[in-house]
């Protein structure tokens, strides 16, 4: 008998994904996360098909921000092959090491444990045509990032840091980690956040809490893009906190993400 031609699940996991991004930090808690969900739900508005690929093992804060805890990621299989559905919010797919493990387990994860997972995540999620995945990197360069950067055709990487000398510097290894080691991707640009703080009460008044510049003088020192940055906002932090990422409602947020996306789409 024939063969039926059947629908082919492609080999590679992310065969139908136009662009993969890394998103990354030298330092843990300067807003990556943040800034890599409110990216995505500013680029499925503008059109674009939007996937996460969150695979912070330290801290995986994807399943929170997108109002998609409890997740259970079901296996199924696809022509011979198990894959899993991720899961999908505000027109975002999601796919997070945070389905996988309890919270309060993410430290103990470490060496092959947390590997294997990865692995499981980068080759069996069923993304399907995607023009954007953003791959929500842990903090800092290590055997983990060697790991996710050799298994996935990463296309670009962005670099999320605060103003702060010790975020910048950082960052700056950050950067180095994009080529080197036999990795060869090249660093789209910096976003500095938590820029500023601006009162309600003194609208015209910029307080520099964790310095100024220092985002914009690292893109000038390695010769990439300056993204742009976003000031420290109340409501960015809230809507981390309640599962909707801010720029879909505030419209003092979303300009800023609106300009980072808009250059990284160019
Ligand atoms: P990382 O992924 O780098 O560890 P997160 O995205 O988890 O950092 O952010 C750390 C904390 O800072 C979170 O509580 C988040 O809500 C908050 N945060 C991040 N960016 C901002 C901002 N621009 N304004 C206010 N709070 C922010």
């Amino acid at each position: 008998a024939r063969k039926q031609a059947a629908p082919e699940m492609p080999e590679h996991a992310t065969a139908e994904v136009k662009n993969i991004i890394a998103i990354a930090s030298g330092k843990g808690g300067v807003g990556k996360s943040t800034v890599t969900a409110n990216l995505a739900v500013m680029l499925a508005s503008a059109g674009y098909r939007v996937g996460i690929l969150d695979s912070d093992i330290y801290g995986p804060s994807q399943p929170k921000m997108f109002g998609t805890e409890g997740f259970v990621p079901e296996v199924h299989m696809r022509n011979g092959k198990e894959v899993m559905a991720p899961a999908e919010n505000y027109g975002v797919k999601v796919m997070s090491i945070g389905y996988f493990i309890k919270p309060e387990d993410a430290l103990v994860w470490r060496g092959p444990m947390a590997t294997n997972a990865l692995r499981q995540l980068i080759h069996q999620t069923e993304w399907g045509k995607l023009d954007w995945l953003l791959v929500d990197l842990p903090p800092g360069t290590g055997d983990v990032h060697l790991t996710i950067l050799k298994e996935l055709k990463v296309d670009g990487a962005v670099i999320i840091t605060t103003p702060q000398q010790v975020s910048v510097a950082d960052a700056l290894r950050a950067v180095g980690m994009f080529g080197g080691k036999g990795i060869e991707i090249p660093v789209i640009g910096i976003v500095e956040n938590m820029a500023w703080f601006t009162p309600q009460e003194l609208p015209c008044n910029r307080y520099y809490i964790f310095g100024s510049g220092g985002g914009r003088a690292l893109a000038e020192k390695v010769n990439v893009d300056f993204l742009g940055e976003i000031p420290i906002m109340m409501s960015v932090m809230q809507g981390g906190e309640e599962g909707r990422p801010d720029s879909l409602v505030s419209g003092f947020s979303e300009p800023y993400y609106r300009e980072i996306m808009e250059k990284i789409v160019k």
